[in-house]
């Protein structure tokens, strides 16, 4: 079962898809993301962006202004 509080969820999230993420910790936010709808809303959100900012860059500019400005506005809403 997952331990994490959705707060923490939300943050790992960016990890989780930037495959940063330890395998027993991606269980956890999976386990936390089948039980909320909140975090599922929110992944499925920054899952769509970084699908689109990787496909506009052909994966290779992960760090781009564009994904930068996305996702530094959204953290600074969820903090
Ligand atoms: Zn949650």
């Amino acid at each position: 079962m997952s331990n994490l509080s959705c707060h923490e969820t939300k943050r790992k999230v960016y990890e989780y898809l930037g495959d940063e993420l330890d395998a027993k910790v991606k269980q956890e936010v999976d386990g936390h993301l089948a039980s909320c709808q909140l975090c599922k809303a929110e992944y499925d959100l920054e899952r769509t962006i970084s699908n689109l900012v990787i496909n506009s860059s052909s994966g290779s500019d992960r760090n781009s202004d564009f994904f930068n400005k996305i996702s530094s506005s959204l953290r600074s809403e969820l903090d």
